[in-house]
């Protein structure tokens, strides 16, 4: 997705934007730790430079030590509790957007499709 993005969550006590910078396409991922993650078949995310991110309201966090040793945090509201964002320790500076929480999600396409296995 090209351009400046904003999205936020269900209650809209968060809001952010999303400047256009570096971002990769997003990626529809059917693992099982994202099927655990979300309780959906798939997670739609989307890595983006954690710098371009503006992020109003409150926010809190869970924290989750992989198979790998990273450790993955996911941000989202304190209210209504819609997961945004999650960052990894070992790839600083970058983060994950969870990409239905953009205003324009339905324009979404992505790179992998829900056939691939
Ligand atoms: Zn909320
Ligand atoms: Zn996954």
């Amino acid at each position: 997705m090209k351009g400046d993005l904003t999205g936020g969550c269900l209650c809209v006590a968060v809001r952010y934007s999303l400047r256009e910078g570096f971002r990769f396409r997003p990626y529809a991922c059917h693992c099982t730790d994202c099927q655990t993650r979300t309780g959906a078949a798939f997670n739609e995310h989307m890595l983006f430079a954690r710098q371009d991110l503006e992020i109003e309201g409150e926010l809190d966090s869970g924290s989750y030590e992989q198979p790998s040793g990273a450790v993955s945090t996911i941000w989202g509201c304190a209210k209504c509790k819609v997961r945004i964002f999650a960052e990894n320790d070992k790839r600083p500076g970058f983060a994950s957007l969870r990409c239905g929480t953009l205003d324009r999600s339905a324009e979404i396409v992505p790179v992998v499709s829900p056939a691939v296995v």
